[in-house]
């Protein structure tokens, strides 16, 4: 081959920018109603599309109208082996212009910076995925396993018409799959100049969203009245939020704060790992929130008439609990309400956790290293749900690794599903090597 010809063939680093920013422009909104959810289709359609381009043929399954999923398998040099599965979803949760610096689905590089609903959540790692598959496409790259990648729908809404569906409906797609790689991890986050955590997810809080049902009896506001469902709703709800679950550090979190500890020079108190967390800045608020099982209450509903005591009273809690504790979860908050309230689960999906090492983390931890001499890869808990939670249902050890290195300045985990959502250029384009280096040796 000649050189002109090698120079001909668009560099990754620079493609990822251009594949992010065609994705960005495609509003993928997800209202968590199939009417007003937009876009999804296009977005799946264009990432087929790249991929036609350099010879991957996918298929793409509706699991209602505009709901769209892609999935494709890349064979490896050896069949022999388990595959790995690359997922990432492409649906963003919905965005206010009038709240934005920039328009949120106009893609717009600035200051260093592509801006958009997406840019971390996920659309940056979809990007990152093309670019590297087209990039070995176009130069006879073969992985060593087959590498099965899934583009899905619906993961801000739980899921149903996405990652779900396909392992419902679906799941010889993913035959063989043993491991898998998606959101939330491989982020840093600078300890100093030198050093920077790269947190990697080995383990996901369960999700156990319920709703409280009160009973009373119905009557005239203007009487004496001792049977107020709203009244003893409210009165559960507040005991619920008002309540702190005992402290449970498992090997997952006990594993990020040793290594956290010993890198920052704090001192661990295991008894005590709310002081050592405080110490970590803007990481804090997702690693204290794997240290218990937390419940807060999200909405309320009762009543349709200022003076009349309605006969029903409903509030939803969010549950999040660590791996192994829902069922003690719910014993808790049973005890927390009383008798007189029903519990009712609305979601109830598994935590989920695996084990720091083997060579598919050591495969991370190299290509992140290669790539940035000053990286300490640690596990962490992700305190939120992904997609992870129904691929994890087809026995697969799934890991939260989409490699970002970030600015030391930026405040990371307020840009999930936050205003001026935005990826940094160089960020994205070291991903794009660490990933080409992990998966050529996953
Ligand atoms: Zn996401």
């Amino acid at each position: 081959m000649t050189s002109d010809a090698a120079s001909a063939r668009p560099d990754p680093t620079a493609e990822v920018v251009d594949l992010c920013r065609d994705l960005l422009r495609i509003d993928t909104t997800n209202t968590g109603d199939n009417d007003t959810s937009v876009g999804e289709r296009r977005a799946a359609e264009y990432v087929a599309e790249k991929l036609a381009e350099v010879g991957v043929e996918s298929v793409l399954h509706e699991s209602a109208p505009g709901r769209a999923n892609v999935v494709a398998r890349i064979p490896g040099a050896d069949p022999s082996r388990g595959a790995l599965l690359v997922h990432g979803h492409l649906d963003v949760v919905p965005a206010d212009a009038d709240e934005w610096s920039v328009h949120p689905f106009s893609g717009e590089e600035r200051d260093g910076y592509l801006w958009g609903r997406g840019a971390i959540d996920m659309k940056d790692f979809d990007a990152m995925v093309l670019a590297v598959v087209r990039h070995w496409q176009r130069t006879g790259v073969r992985p060593p396993r087959d590498i099965v990648l899934a583009y899905t729908a619906d993961e801000e809404a739980g899921s149903d018409y996405g990652a779900r569906f396909l392992v419902e409906n679906h799941r010889d797609l993913f035959d063989g799959c043993t491991e898998a790689i998606g959101e939330v991890g491989g982020f840093s986050y600078s300890v100093n100049d030198s050093q920077r955590l790269y947190l990697i997810e080995t383990a996901e809080k369960g999700i156990d969203w319920l709703r409280l049902h009160a009973k009373g009896r119905p009557g005239h506001g203007s009487m004496v009245h001792d049977d107020n469902a709203v009244t003893a709703l409210a009165e559960a709800v507040a005991r619920i939020g008002r309540h702190r679950f005992p402290v449970v550090v498992t090997d997952t979190v006990r594993a990020f704060l040793e290594e956290v500890s010993d890198l920052l020079g704090i001192e661990l108190d295991p008894n005590d790992p709310e002081t050592a967390i405080a110490k970590l800045g803007p990481i804090a608020n997702i690693i204290g929130a794997t240290i218990r099982n937390t419940a807060n209450p999200t909405r309320l509903a009762a009543g349709y008439k200022d003076n009349v005591i309605p006969g029903r009273a409903t509030a939803t809690i969010d549950c999040r609990s660590l791996p192994g504790q829902s069922e003690l979860l719910e014993r808790q908050l049973r005890e927390l309400v009383g008798p007189d309230i029903a519990i009712e689960y609305v979601q109830r999906q598994p935590a989920l956790e695996t084990t720091f090492d083997g060579d598919l983390v050591e495969a991370m931890s190299a290509a992140l290293r290669a790539e940035d001499p000053g990286a300490r890869p640690v596990p962490y808990m992700l305190s939120g749900g992904t997609d992870a939670k129904a691929f994890s249902q087809l026995g697969i050890r799934c890991f939260g690794f989409a490699p970002l290195r970030l600015p030391a300045d930026l405040n990371f985990s307020a840009l999930f599903h936050g205003i001026d959502e935005r990826v940094p250029v160089d960020g994205l384009q070291f991903g794009v090597r660490v990933l080409d280096r992990f998966l050529r040796t996953c």
